[in-house]
């Protein structure tokens, strides 16, 4: 029992322990009734192109507005959701408010880009994940061609042999693929290029060390890889106009970061999608 409660086991022996697993109980408890109630609301964020100066994409990033504690980063929930399972059920009303949100965007005229949402590795793991999701698409009418799902690098590359067969299975109901954070896991090179992934997402911790020499080294090696494999590359994390001025002269073809925007609500997508960063793009490509 010990080792299939992993770290909770502690609970036994420590004060403070004793009442963080209480405190985590309650949310589990709370998480639970989140996901039934209206508590959990996705927030969007652009992935602006270096070629057109506007998103072509949008990152789904859910947020949980709980009544006691406020707003509670899913750092907090992820995790505990990942632990008790609930992240199965979380990651399909992800998906599913997705549809909902691009139905309402498509009646306000807006319905050529594409939505990225975050794939859990727990989720990932799931032995029926490619049918659950296709059901998914079939019953709320979204168009598979708009959604991209970012998976993480060590994800898939437990067991990468395994995976393959399932990224094919992804693929073919037209979804594109991402690998989130890269970097910060170990990828093989071979099989990498077997992967059927259509784009790499730079980990904003490389982004943030870009000042330094190793961190520039780090990112002009994935862009560098990217390039030789015929990836799409996205960097993420971007907050400064010298990281931004460094992508750009480095030929990143996408780029999302609080520099562009925050994410906000389904409300606001119309407005980032009308931005236009042109000007703003080619003057610092010059400089
Ligand atoms: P991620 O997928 O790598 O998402 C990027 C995170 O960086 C987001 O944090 C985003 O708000 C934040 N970010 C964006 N631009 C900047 C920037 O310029 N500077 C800095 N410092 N941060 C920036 P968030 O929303 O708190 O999400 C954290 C992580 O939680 C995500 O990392 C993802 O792994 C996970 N997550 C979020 N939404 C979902 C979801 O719907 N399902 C699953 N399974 N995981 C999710
Ligand atoms: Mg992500
Ligand atoms: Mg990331
Ligand atoms: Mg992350």
């Amino acid at each position: 029992a010990a080792k299939s409660e992993g770290r909770a086991c502690y609970r036994f022996y420590n004060e403070t322990m004793n009442s963080k697993a209480v405190e985590q109980l309650k949310l589990e408890e709370e998480l639970r009734h989140a996901l039934k109630s209206d508590e959990l609301e996705l927030h969007y964020q652009p992935q602006v192109s270096k070629i057109t100066g506007t998103a072509v994409g949008i990152e789904a990033l859910v947020r949980w507005n709980h009544p006691r504690l406020g707003a509670v980063p899913p750092g907090d929930f992820i995790p505990l959701a990942e632990r008790t399972g609930q992240i199965i059920e979380l990651g399909e009303w992800v998906i599913k408010e997705v549809a909902r949100h691009c139905k309402d965007w498509k009646t306000q005229g807006f319905d050529d880009f594409v939505v990225s949402v975050n794939i859990s590795p727990v989720q990932f793991k799931q032995a029926q994940l490619a049918e659950r999701i296709a059901s998914i698409i079939k019953q709320t009418g979204l168009t598979p061609e708009r959604l991209e799902l970012e998976l993480t690098e060590s994800a898939i590359m437990t067991d990468a042999q395994t995976n393959i067969t399932k990224l094919q299975q992804l693929k073919s109901i037209g979804l594109s693929l991402a690998v989130d954070d890269f970097g910060t896991g170990y990828s093989s090179l071979s099989y990498l290029k077997r992967f059927p992934i259509d784009t790499l997402k730079i980990d904003q911790s490389f982004v943030a060390d870009l000042d330094s020499l190793d961190g520039a080294a780090i990112v002009d090696a994935i862009l560098a890889l990217s390039k030789s494999l015929k990836l799409k590359v996205i960097a993420e994390g971007i907050e400064t106009e010298e990281q931004l001025s460094y992508l750009l002269h480095k030929q990143c073809d996408l780029l999302q970061g609080y520099y562009f925007s925050y994410p906000v609500r389904a409300e606001e997508v119309p407005d980032l999608l009308q931005q236009n960063y042109s000007q703003l793009l080619s003057s610092l490509s010059k400089r």
